[in-house]
């Protein structure tokens, strides 16, 4: 029996109107949209060595012709990705009245939405796969001003959702090339570095306790590769998070503040219920590092699990920053000297707390 574009072209309407993009009154709308991008004929039958596919935009890319080039191919996808999607205040909305209901949920929504439309590649970059990608770095991934533009980063179905941060305005985003699982970036309006202070601490600190589904970073590397301040996040077990040696003992200076040395020696693990007390001893170490920059780049991973905050700081060569994976663990890459710098430093702090 022969299938018709139309019942594809239908069940790609079906998804964008699941996402409140458009109603069920828009139908034929979009459908004479959809034969336009994609230059076929709705009332033809599908070619018979192609096959329905859950997702419904890869389904109508089969459509287009093999000799297409990719370029065209690209932002065919992008069009059509948009057209998936709501404009960036329904989104905005949607994401913040379900965020009343449940903050996984929400950005679940978005990333459920980003990953139907494409703004999310379904692949996991490798390392090693970003380095040859080497158009990502042209453009500031931190930037929201690109919103709707077709770049070789964004396509036209991307959406950021703005945030209030201490009366400030923040974007949160997911990565179009994730490494992790629902990995993103949360940054400052403007393309800008903010100073590195205890606002820096505090923003980290709110980012955890109001989507505590994620793991949250600090990157003092991150932001200065893209000159512009941000906060990385992802749905992942950092391996220096549950690195810890079970020899806690009580912080002198810092009340409710428990302290360890990871077993690689090479970074320090707070945690306490008492969210005040864990932001000053963060920041009393970032302001450490700062004054005496022991090494390039300081890092602070955040997770809240119940009520309980942990924070593993560690510190390192910008050489050693690039990979997720690895970040925070001891590895041969890392030159003796600087290991036995890194350790000394992390001894002088315990000391300290
Ligand atoms: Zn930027």
């Amino acid at each position: 029996m022969d299938m018709y574009i139309k019942e594809w072209v239908n069940e790609f309407i079906d998804v964008a109107i699941s996402f409140d993009s458009w109603m069920e009154m828009d139908r034929i709308y979009l459908q004479n949209r959809i034969e336009t991008i994609l230059a076929v004929d709705l009332n033809e039958a599908v070619p018979n060595h192609l096959a329905k596919q859950p997702d419904k935009l890869t389904q109508l890319l089969q459509l287009l012709p093999a000799n297409l080039t990719n370029e065209d191919k690209g932002r065919i996808e992008s069009e059509l990705g948009d057209l998936l999607t709501p404009p960036p205040s329904v989104v905005n909305a949607l994401f913040a009245k379900t965020y009343e209901v449940d903050p996984k949920q929400a950005t679940d929504y978005l990333y459920d939405l980003s990953k139907n439309n494409h703004s999310v590649s379904s692949h996991s970059f490798s390392e090693r796969e970003l380095f040859c990608y080497p158009f990502i770095k042209e453009n500031c991934l931190a930037c929201y001003q690109q919103e709707g533009k077709l770049t070789n980063n964004f396509s036209l179905a991307k959406r950021f959702i703005r945030m209030n941060l201490a009366n400030e305005s923040w974007m949160l985003q997911y990565l179009s090339f994730p490494q992790l699982l629902k990995e993103g970036l949360v940054s400052y309006e403007e393309h800008q570095l903010l100073p590195v202070n205890q606002q820096t601490v505090q923003r980290l600190f709110q980012l955890a306790t109001i989507l505590p589904q994620f793991t949250w970073v600090y990157r003092s590397q991150l932001e200065e590769e893209l000159q512009h301040s941000c906060y990385h996040f992802a749905r992942y077990t950092y391996p220096v998070l549950t690195d810890t040696s079970s020899k806690k003992s009580q912080s002198l200076l810092f009340s409710d503040v428990q302290v360890e040395k990871l077993s690689s020696d090479l970074g320090i693990s707070l945690s306490s219920a008492n969210q005040k007390s864990l932001e000053q001893a963060a920041y009393f170490i970032l302001e450490q590092w700062k004054q005496q920059q022991p090494t390039e780049s300081i890092q602070l991973v955040l997770r809240k699990q119940k009520e309980v905050y942990q924070l593993v700081v560690t510190f390192q060569s910008a050489s050693r920053l690039a990979n997720n994976q690895t970040l925070g663990m001891s590895d041969s890459s890392m030159a003796q000297e600087e290991k036995t710098l890194t350790e000394t430093w992390v001894e002088k702090v315990m000391a300290f707390l």
